[in-house]
């Protein structure tokens, strides 16, 4: 009986379990739930919403020429179980989670990649760094960044305002809530760059950020992030 306990403890401590279904797994997930998760195949090139004509590789937002993303990867819908393993990753503080969700967006996307000269994490407001403990994109930037030895940068980008969490609202009142919420110091001195999330809602964020770095020259940006919603 002691002998099993500390058997069952020396495998917790040392061999890796799948997070989602706790079976040994060398992987970020088990063979069967990584089968098992909703990828958003059928999207968006620049912006990743899901699509429902597969003859057409661009939305109609995006047709229009209004989008300042040249492409977004963004591999899972945010939907169970993966927005529990992102739940768990921001809002309890679980780290290692953070780890698995970047091995997870490398094992899908890592060969359908252009890569960028520097990554660049959404940054949040200080308030909600102090509150959290930690920005969740910059974590995820590290763990993908350093796999595909792309500099991070989390100095440039600064968020001005701890505004209303986008949860909750609607794409046009995200779009005026997040408008003006970012700072740019001079000195990006780069043409292509990635900026990196944990979700994707309406892109509002995102765009916005863009928005604010196209003007600063930068000719190329992609978003990465690891789940998109429907
Ligand atoms: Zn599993
Ligand atoms: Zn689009």
């Amino acid at each position: 009986m002691v002998y099993n306990c500390i058997n069952y403890i020396l495998d917790r401590a040392f061999k890796p379990h799948c997070p989602l279904c706790d079976s040994p797994s060398s992987d970020a997930l088990c063979p069967a739930c990584f089968n098992d998760l909703l990828w958003n195949h059928t999207s968006c090139r620049q912006c990743a919403l899901p699509l429902t004509d597969p003859g057409s590789d661009l939305c109609g937002h995006c047709l229009q020429g209004r989008s300042p993303i040249s492409r977004s990867h963004i591999p899972l819908l945010y939907a169970e179980p993966i927005d529990r393993l992102i739940g768990q990753f921001k809002f309890a503080a679980n780290l290692a989670l953070g780890k698995t969700l970047g091995q997870l967006w490398l094992a899908h996307q890592r060969h359908s990649i252009e890569c960028p000269e520097l990554l660049i994490p959404v940054p949040l407001h200080p308030n909600r760094i102090k509150h959290r403990g930690f920005n969740q994109a910059l974590e995820l930037a590290s763990v993908i960044g350093r796999e595909l030895a792309i500099p991070v940068d989390h100095k440039h980008c600064r968020r001005l305002c701890d505004n209303t969490p986008q949860a909750g609202l609607n794409k046009l009142q995200r779009r005026s809530n997040i408008r003006g919420a970012f700072e740019i110091k001079n000195g990006l001195n780069v043409s292509h760059i990635a900026l990196v999330d944990d979700v994707v809602t309406t892109g509002s964020t995102v765009n916005e950020l863009a928005r604010q770095l196209k003007k600063t020259g930068i000719q190329r940006i992609d978003v990465w992030a690891i789940a998109r919603t429907p």
